[in-house]
């Protein structure tokens, strides 16, 4: 049975699957067909579908009281969530800004490091810096810093002026260099662009740790973060490390930019942080800006109705105290190799796969023409990741499409992100529906 009701989907004329319930690493739709979730739905249900002590968490608070506004009441579960975010973060990153979306996680950034520039009373310092091929978030400021291009395209005379650093994009790299004789150049282009626009207009620099939707986990080079680090610190810039897809141990480390050792100013997280349980989100701020803000007006100029709601923030907590207990970040370290393994060994036997890469159980796939002879991409208009989501999706595969990493243009890629608690057996049956996948795509190709 499929529902095709008064509901706008994405592709309002596709007709997707009607979901029934989900266990595990697996969802089922009213009709019995079983999906391996293959990148947790959108990077988002990390500990998997129906986890037992997240639903007795949800409903205990139910039972208590579900909805309190911010502005009246705080909550024991939103106060011990703030507490053990906080037991996560690296650095003075302890203040935490609860919100319902990555999105209003990125804008509440973008905010908090504006007023902390004019509480200081540097009103100038407002602008904050992106990269090109970055997704921060479909609200019009967090769409604002996106260089994802289909995304802003259409709305692009509306949004502030774009992105402005290239990205460390290794496999195709926009300065024609390789690591490491590049010497970092694509964080180097950070001074560049800051001796143009003047520190004295900067307020912040955004990066996702690891590029997610707009390009297929693309990793950038080892030292890459601490070069932009020194170059925002000596500028007197504040840099803001959206962590919403990287977040919550997704990489192996609690946060993506651990793998740098490096500790932003502000971080934001969404996704992963309630694994899809309930919307939530939060941008956590160093207690050295709070300081500045509490002297000064004493107050975020941020917030939403739902903004810490304890039912959210019950889920959430259980969903932490579950990859704590269970020790999930051991198993996103082991099942990660076990799965890059697996994906290598597909790498050699199908020449449509360019590259791959990311860490932890967070792997993009590019695909090109043919990998035996060169780099060149398919043009999108070709559609070859939405085919191969299709095809996946006929077989059973849930994938993620991070295709447009070509200028827009071109770069078919796929996000690889199965929940943290994936068996070897399950990551097995993954690589042969993939392998499937892309036997049945390249003999359409041919
Ligand atoms: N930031 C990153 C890195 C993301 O991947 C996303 C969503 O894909 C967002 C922000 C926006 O999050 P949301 O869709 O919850 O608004």
């Amino acid at each position: 049975m499929e529902l095709q009701t008064n509901v706008i989907k994405p592709y309002l004329d596709q007709v997707y699957p009607t979901v029934s319930h989900g266990s595990g690493v697996y969802l089922y739709d009213v009709n019995g067909k079983a999906y391996l979730d293959g990148c947790s739905g959108a990077v988002t249900a990390n500990i998997g579908h129906g986890v037992r002590e997240v639903i007795q968490a949800m409903c205990d608070q139910a039972h208590k009281v579900s909805f309190t506004y911010r502005s009246q009441f705080t909550s024991e579960p939103a106060e011990q969530l703030g507490e053990k975010i906080a037991s996560w973060t690296p650095g003075d990153l302890n203040q935490v800004f609860f919100v319902n979306s990555g999105s209003e996680a990125n804008e509440t950034a973008m905010k908090v490091a504006i007023q902390y520039w004019q509480e200081k009373g540097c009103k100038g310092k407002n602008k904050i810096l992106s990269r090109w091929m970055s997704y921060h978030g479909i609200t019009l400021g967090a769409l604002s810093l996106s260089g994802h291009i289909s995304r802003r395209k259409r709305f692009a005379s509306t949004l502030e002026p774009a992105p402005v650093l290239e990205p460390p994009y290794c496999y195709r790299c926009p300065f024609n260099l390789s690591y490491p004789d590049c010497r970092l150049h694509c964080a180097e282009q950070l001074e560049t662009v800051i001796q143009r626009i003047g520190a004295e207009n900067i307020a912040a620099f955004i990066a996702e740790p690891i590029i997610g939707a707009a390009g297929g986990a693309v990793t950038p080079p080892p030292q890459y973060y601490n070069r932009i680090k020194e170059i925002c610190e000596r500028n007197d810039i504040l840099f803001i490390a959206d962590e919403v897809m990287t977040g919550n141990g997704r990489t192996g480390e609690r946060f993506g930019i651990d793998h740098w050792g490096v500790i932003p100013d502000i971080m934001t997280l969404g996704k992963g942080m309630s694994a899809g349980y309930t919307p939530m989100a939060a941008a956590i701020v160093s207690d050295r800006i709070i300081e500045v803000i509490r002297e000064g007006s004493q107050s975020i100029m941020s917030g939403h109705t739902y903004s810490a709601n304890p039912q959210s923030a019950a889920v959430s907590l259980a969903v932490m105290n579950y990859i704590d207990e269970q020790q999930l970040l051991n198993q996103v370290n082991e099942r990660g190799l076990y799965l890059s393994r697996g994906m290598q060994q597909l790498k050699q036997k199908h020449s449509i796969i360019g590259d791959i890469r990311g860490k932890g159980l967070l792997y993009g796939i590019e695909f090109v023409k043919n990998s035996r002879v060169g780099k060149s991409p398919f043009p999108l208009s070709e559609k070859i990741t939405d085919q191969l989501i299709n095809q996946a999706m006929k077989n059973g595969l849930l994938v993620y499409n991070a295709s447009g990493a070509v200028n827009g243009q071109a770069g078919d890629a796929i996000i690889i992100a199965p929940p943290f608690v994936i068996s070897e057996r399950e990551i097995d049956h993954l690589l042969s529906i993939l392998d499937e996948t892309i036997r049945q795509l390249t003999e359409e190709l041919i």
